[in-house]
């Protein structure tokens, strides 16, 4: 099925079971809105939303400002380029109406025992660059226009878009989360040309005075402030090419790559699902991962185990540093 913004058969009834409602501030969504809304989880997504393509409000652009001119950013020098661009997505098509965001669910079916090595969920599985534009070039075949797929390889801010795109808020973990299904979600967007006969609307944080999340952080990387990179194992253990600081390796426990310590804290993950994405489920080898086997992991091993994985971008020297730090402590 293919349609254009123009054509008007859905009607809310017409949506698939399953539907993770994205909260459209209280807009009634409209034929060509739902239709795309069906069509995105009828490739897998869990939830879609639109918003306008416009500037990046200015508390938010300002706030990105500051946390790169303080640093926080660490070594990630590439979220310094291209600021005109990141703040301002008609930059990157010119022309631009809408921003269509999505979340796919990477919660895993099988998890690491406790006792074992720990990833974060999202490394489990497969690379998840290449599923996410996969079904996001599907999505923008069934609409007209121009369009612009973005999946980290393009400088946008993700997590304020599928805010915009009424998908969730940004909690003080800063991540998105979305009501009734939680954090564990990959966004994407598609930029297009294509405008729609509603838009969705930011809805309300739901934190509360939780501060789970500020508490569950081994390292105190976040602050209601936000997040410093420098001190968040996550960076320190993917991104970061140098020795881990003694402070933050201490802290490390027994993750190995990443750290979900304040998404798992966070009460809005008990509503977590099981994802259906075949790729994204962890082998067998990787599960039954003993901590001698990661000791001794030689670089055939790494190979094998992480073909086709996000995990190849901390390299094997990376996780390697990352498999005796956290077993010396
Ligand atoms: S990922 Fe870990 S270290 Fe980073 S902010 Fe969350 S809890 Fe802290
Ligand atoms: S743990 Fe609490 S404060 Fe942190 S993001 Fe979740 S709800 Fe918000």
């Amino acid at each position: 099925m293919s349609f254009s913004p123009n054509n008007q058969q859905l009607s809310s009834g017409s949506l698939p079971k399953g539907f993770l409602s994205p909260d459209n501030g209280g807009n009634e969504g409209g034929a060509k809105t739902l239709e795309l809304v069906g069509a995105a989880l009828q490739l897998g997504f869990s939830a879609c939303g639109i918003a306008r393509a416009d500037k990046v409000d200015e508390k938010n652009a300002q706030a990105f400002r500051d946390w790169i001119h303080t640093g926080k950013n660490a070594s990630m020098q590439y979220m310094e380029n291209y600021e005109e661009k990141r703040l301002d997505p008609r930059l990157l098509l010119p022309q631009a109406q809408s921003i269509i965001v999505v979340a796919l669910n990477y919660f895993p079916k099988e998890r690491l025992a406790d006792h074992q090595l720990q990833f974060a969920y999202y490394a489990y599985g497969k690379d998840y660059h290449d599923v996410m534009k996969d079904k996001l070039q599907q999505l923008a075949s069934l609409i007209e226009g121009e369009h612009k797929i973005c999946c980290d390889t393009v400088p946008m801010l993700d997590r304020y878009w599928a805010y915009q795109a009424g998908l969730g808020w940004i909690g003080k973990n800063t991540n998105l989360i979305i009501p009734h299904a939680g954090s564990f979600f990959f966004l994407g967007e598609i930029i297009t040309t294509a405008s729609f006969d509603t838009y969705d609307s930011p809805m309300p944080n739901h934190c509360g005075t939780c501060e789970n999340c500020l508490h569950a952080c081994p390292t105190g990387a976040l602050s209601i402030n936000g997040l410093d990179a420098n001190r968040c194992l996550s960076y320190l253990t993917i991104e970061n090419r140098n020795a881990i600081p003694q402070a933050e390796a201490q802290a490390m426990g027994n993750y190995i790559y990443g750290c979900d310590r304040c998404q798992l804290t966070c009460p809005h993950n008990r509503f977590a699902q099981a994802t259906e994405i075949d790729e994204f489920s962890p082998s067998e080898e990787f599960l039954n991962m003993t901590p001698d086997d990661w000791k001794n992991l030689s670089e055939e091993d790494y190979r094998r185990l992480f073909k086709g994985s996000a995990v190849k971008r901390a390299k094997y020297a990376g996780l390697k540093r990352n498999i005796d730090s956290a077993l010396q402590q």
